[in-house]
């Protein structure tokens, strides 16, 4: 199969990114483009870090398992983004180094007593339902708090920030109220709770990242426009 498009795409997402960044007066801000990679074939991997790509996601063990099985995924650093049985959590922590999707503190507790045993610290963000989806996981926003003094207690895991997925919305900009709504969230835990490291946003999708680098994010999960075939790859685009 043939990888080529993979730089045209990776290329168009950075223009996008520093363009958001300039328009919102971020210029200069590190943002990491996480490649989701579940919908594309293992062989993609070399392809996308010959482009520059470090950071890739998948959200299922079953699908995650080949990827990690091919040779090029020991160039990665791995994020977990899809919701997590506590049965898998086994095979989760030694191959991933981020976890998105901390969605309720009994999984906290299952992934950092795992990463105990083999001597890791994994870094996690706590997935928020801004948008109160009755089908979407993630702690409510007025549960935040008490879950963020939960697990940044917890010996094995490092708490980093917050993750969420906006609503499938007609135009990215109706999903702008859900970004500013978990950037300020972010401000205000790591403010009351002081801790400095608490200061990554994992937010934006190949349909609405512009709008969520606006906003603050520090991560954006893109798939479709990364790895898509090309008429795949319309979103962030056509705002
Ligand atoms: C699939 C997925 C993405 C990427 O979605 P695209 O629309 O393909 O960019 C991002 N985040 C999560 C949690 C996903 O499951």
């Amino acid at each position: 199969m043939d990888f080529e498009y993979i730089a045209d795409h990776v290329r168009r997402v950075r223009e996008n990114v520093n363009d958001a960044l300039v328009r919102s007066g971020r210029e200069g801000a590190a943002v990491n483009v996480i490649a989701v990679t579940k919908s594309a074939p293992p062989e993609v991997l070399p392809a996308l870090f010959q482009a520059g790509i470090t950071n890739a996601a998948e959200n299922r063990w079953q699908v995650a398992r080949e990827k990690l099985a091919h040779p090029g995924a020991k160039q990665f650093t791995w994020h977990f983004i899809g919701s997590l049985q506590t049965n898998k959590v086994k095979y989760i922590v030694p191959r991933f180094d981020w976890i998105h999707s901390v969605d309720r503190l009994e999984l906290a507790e299952a992934l950092s007593r795992e990463a105990a045993k083999t001597g890791r610290t994994l870094k996690v963000l706590l997935q928020v339902n801004i948008a109160r989806e009755p089908q979407k996981q993630g702690f409510h926003e007025e549960d935040v708090r008490r879950a963020a003094e939960l697990v940044a207690q917890l010996p094995h895991l490092e708490l980093r920030g917050l993750m969420t997925m906006a609503p499938k919305v007609a135009h990215s900009e109706e999903a702008r109220p859900v970004f500013r709504a978990l950037d300020e969230l972010l401000r205000q835990v790591r403010e009351e709770m002081q801790l400095p490291a608490f200061d990554q946003l994992s937010m934006g999708m190949s349909d609405d990242y512009p709008v969520a680098v606006e906003e603050g994010a520090t991560m954006i999960r893109v798939g479709r426009q990364l790895v898509g075939s090309a008429d795949a790859t319309q979103g962030g685009q056509n705002r």
